[in-house]
């Protein structure tokens, strides 16, 4: 199958070729014609797999088929950074066409979102907190909606968002077509698809299938060496850009700060940064000045950065379905990628469930006892290091506190994570 067989209109056959899409994902193979039909659906798909294109190619040629002067299109995602991505492919597909698209959320000036409003605008991508906010100073008319999408609806049920989701659902006409996506399928998503969708199509993606050109691997290592472990790898070579995960938004801001001090291009996202510094190291991250981006899963929702060649999971996820998220983020389309993940003994319960997942093993990867040998203290342990300042790219062991006496029998349950972990 490829993208001719949807038969788009021209202007959409080239932003196609623009992008460098040659022929469509799964999902967008499986939900497109439905869409373009104007059938609801429900699409089981994680991010990475290329359903952003696959509701947004068929809603724009809709829009661009009829005609209308009000909002008509009004998709909800659970981020920022989602709805900013989803607003910048909009935008790309209908450059060119009289066709506007704007993004609406918190934490940046609710004015300038007004005015555009009145200003005009076909295609709305909203977060849910700031949208209601606006619906409730009545300054957005939603009642000529005709196509409603819910992206990550699973994310949204995680932040709360539900209830301000069925209040959105209020103020538009219950004529439209519905997309809602969802990587899985809680109770709570199912009633609300059920509520929302009539008589849907519904498009699963494996998602063992999205992730198979990633390379799954596990680090066996202690709680207080994953710094130094961490350092180790992202001194050789292959490792370019880097996107690491930890459990706690402090965390990722020290481990970000200790990793600059040991001369990488390093940055955090994390929920304590207001708007303006999570674009800048976002945006820091995309163009390159950043090499590596230290984050929390929540602040990593829905990040879309090409060519990021690693994840890093320095604290292991608390669920399976994290561990996809995560790793989606590399590997993404046409790319590959590798996923390295370090697990403490605690841990091995977890890559167990994560192999289930994945319907595979992850690689076990022996860690040499001298990688270990400089300690780099653990970002959430307060420590006198001193934190000399490196160059960037500088290959020589970078600065560390006074060494403590290395624990042999530590590196020894490091090898023989191995054996018990099958
Ligand atoms: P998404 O799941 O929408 O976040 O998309 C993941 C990535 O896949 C994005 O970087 C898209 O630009 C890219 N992508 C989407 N569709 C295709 C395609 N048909 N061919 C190649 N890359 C694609």
């Amino acid at each position: 199958m490829s993208f001719n067989d949807f038969n788009f209109n021209t202007h959409i056959s080239k932003a196609i070729q623009e992008c460098g899409y040659t022929a469509p994902t799964p999902i967008q193979k499986q939900a497109i014609t439905p869409i373009l039909e104007r059938r609801d659906l429900l699409g089981l798909a994680q991010t990475g797999t290329g359903k952003t294109a696959a509701f947004i190619l068929p809603t724009v040629q809709h829009l661009m088929a009829t005609s209308g002067k009000h909002v008509r299109v009004l998709i909800v995602a659970p981020t920022r950074e989602l709805a900013e991505q989803i607003n910048d492919f909009t935008k790309t597909i209908i450059q060119g066409t009289r066709l506007r698209t704007m993004a609406i959320y918190g934490g940046v000036s609710k004015l300038a979102q007004v005015t555009r409003i009145r200003n005009g605008v076909d295609i709305v991508v909203a977060c849910p907190g700031r949208l209601l906010d606006i619906v409730n100073d009545k300054a957005i008319d939603l009642s000529h909606v005709e196509t409603l999408i819910l992206d990550e609806a699973d994310h949204m049920f995680d932040k709360g968002f539900l209830p301000d989701i069925r209040r959105i659902l209020r103020q538009i006409p219950r004529e439209r077509q519905s997309l809602v996506f969802s990587a899985t399928m809680p109770g709570e998503i199912r009633h609300l698809a059920e509520d929302i969708l009539n008589n849907p199509v519904t498009v699963q993606i494996n998602p063992s299938r999205s992730v198979k050109s990633i390379s799954h691997q596990v680090y066996a290592v202690e709680q207080g060496q994953k710094t130094e472990l961490l350092v180790h790898l992202l001194k050789l070579d292959h490792i370019e850009t880097t996107l690491v995960f930890t459990r706690t938004k402090f965390k990722a801001k020290n481990l970000a700060l200790k990793l600059t001090q040991a001369g990488f291009k390093a940055t955090s996202l994390q929920g304590n940064l207001s708007q303006n510094k999570r674009q800048e190291a976002l945006d820091g991250f995309k163009d390159g000045t950043f090499k590596i981006l230290v984050a929390t899963d929540i602040a990593a929702r829905g990040i879309d950065v090409t060519g990021i060649s690693h994840v890093i999971n320095y604290d292991m996820p608390d669920t399976a379905e994290a561990y996809i998220h995560r790793t989606g983020r590399t590997g993404r389309a046409a790319c590959t990628g590798e996923a390295l993940t370090f697990a403490t003994h605690e841990d091995n319960r977890m890559v167990r469930t994560i192999e289930q997942s994945l319907d595979g093993k992850m690689q076990r990867q022996p860690v040499d006892p001298a990688v270990l040998a400089s300690r780099h203290a653990e970002p959430d342990v307060r420590s006198n290091e001193r934190g000399r300042r490196m160059p960037a790219g500088n290959k020589t062991k970078t600065a560390s506190s006074s060494p403590r006496p290395r624990n042999r029998s530590a590196a020894a349950g490091v090898f023989g994570f191995t054996g018990r972990s099958k």
